[in-house]
């Protein structure tokens, strides 16, 4: 017998070291619903558990069974172990430092061995070499190996384990592979093919939405990736590109994991960063008097979704226009996301805020209300979040916000000269 460990990968698709595995003789899957992931948001806690359950149906759909556990890793895996006498755990790699941190421990308390197989990202994360800098890291994309199959049939085994279940405070999308194999199918039929110009919309109709499936690894990229350049075009050339960003926020967390608690090029950090709780609270509900600001954070609060220009233009206000200590918004931000990713939150937050991820320059400062008029021209993104809004010029802000522009990029170049 041996244990298939499901962490950020709740799918039998595309699934190497489930399929590995199998080649050896009969498996039992196991989720570990371990509390230093489960200290989170409803929403996220509900959103996960839902696509536990959705794992279970799929391993009993296939004659197989799902083990879920409660507790540290370090302990449930070894106990899942003895009491199924596996010979071996197999899992897919983890790259993030609580991943490692874990599996080291698991890997230690074991007696059995604990085989990690690479997960199919399209560029591994852990190259030898650091890049802090996307276009040089994109150069090592050699193009998509073909996915792999889901088992068509599960060994059969007793099963272990209730799954809680959570309230969402927002609408939750459909869990499990089926559903995301769908959405996948529709935005490939539909959408892909104007993805390059329509990524940029407000109202993220123009992207896939997938973003949940896959920060849970109910989706895999690769498989997503390999489909898109299948079709062909502009738009999935494109598409496949912000799933190389995805491995790059990886990449860059696995070589600098002090980017939780710092900023990437720590200059930044001595900006003098605002602590007023009231302002945070101001961002943070979606009344700055900034309408585009204000939408983008009730639609995130309402729906557990926003657009990727949407979630720069917040994440840049709130770093360069209000000074708000970025790690706090940074993390508040996560809470609210249905997709809240370590890596990639921490890469779009230090991307947008100029706080040294990629080459974005300091200087580039978005105007809000230039923004909303481009990439919401009908205003029925706006209308939708933020009603009392005729237009997006700011009613009463915060902030004067050519004032905090000008203030911002003095104090960046005064820190650069230093
Ligand atoms: P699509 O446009 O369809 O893109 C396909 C997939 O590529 C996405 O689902 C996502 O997995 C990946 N991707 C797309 N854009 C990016 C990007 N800029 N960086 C990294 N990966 C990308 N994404 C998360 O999944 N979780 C997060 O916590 C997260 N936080 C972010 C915070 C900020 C401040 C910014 C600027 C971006 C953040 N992103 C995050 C990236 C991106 O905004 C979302 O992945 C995207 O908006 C999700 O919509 P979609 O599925 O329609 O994306």
């Amino acid at each position: 017998m041996r244990l298939v460990w499901h962490r950020g990968d709740l799918r039998l698709h595309d699934h190497p070291a489930l399929l590995k595995a199998l080649e050896e003789g009969g498996v039992v899957g196991l989720v570990v619903l371990d509390p230093n992931n489960l200290n989170t948001t409803p929403r996220r806690r509900a959103w996960f558990l839902a696509n536990v359950q959705a794992l279970r149906e799929a391993y009993q759909k296939r004659g197989g069974s799902l083990w879920v556990l409660q507790g540290y890793p370090w302990e449930k895996v070894p106990e899942a172990a003895k009491a199924l006498k596996a010979q071996a755990v197999y899992a897919l790699k983890a790259y993030t430092p609580y991943g490692r941190h874990r599996d080291e421990r698991v890997r230690e308390a074991l007696p059995v061995p604990l085989h990690l197989l690479p997960a199919p990202h399209l560029i591994p994360p852990d190259l030898p070499r650091a890049y802090r800098v996307y276009t040089p890291f994109r150069r090592n994309f050699q193009g998509v190996a073909p996915p792999l199959p889901a088992p068509e049939v599960l060994p059969k085994a007793p099963e272990e384990g209730e799954i809680p279940r959570e309230a969402s405070d927002v609408p939750l999308p459909k869990p499990g592979e089926e559903a995301a194999l769908a959405g996948l199918e529709a935005f490939l039929e539909t959408k892909l093919a104007h993805y390059a110009e329509a990524r940029d919309r407000l109202d993220g109709e123009g992207g896939s939405r997938l973003s949940p499936y896959f920060t849970l690894g109910v989706l895999s990229p690769r498989l997503a990736a390999w489909e898109a350049l299948k079709q062909g075009g502009e738009g999935a050339r494109k598409w496949v590109d912000e799933l190389l960003w995805r491995d790059f926020s990886y990449h860059l967390l696995y070589h600098f994991p002090r980017m939780r608690e710092r900023a990437l090029d720590p200059r930044w950090e001595a900006l003098p960063w605002n602590g007023d709780e009231e302002v945070f609270r101001a961002w943070w509900e979606g009344r700055t008097g900034v309408p585009l600001v204000d939408a983008a954070m009730r639609e995130l609060r309402t729906t557990g979704f926003l657009s990727n220009r949407a979630r720069m233009c917040v994440a840049q206000f709130a770093v360069k226009y209000l000074l708000l200590p970025w790690r706090k918004a940074e993390a508040a931000f996560k809470g609210l996301l249905l997709d809240g990713d370590t890596p990639q939150n921490l890469q779009g937050w230090q991307w947008a805020g100029g706080l040294g991820v990629d080459a974005a320059p300091y200087f580039r400062v978005f105007n809000l209300v230039a923004q909303g008029e481009r990439h919401d021209p009908g205003r029925a993104w706006l209308r939708r979040f933020a009603p009392e809004y005729a237009s997006y010029e700011p009613k009463d802000p915060v902030v004067d916000l050519e004032a905090a522009k000008r203030r911002y990029l003095a104090l960046a170049q005064g820190l650069l000269r230093r």
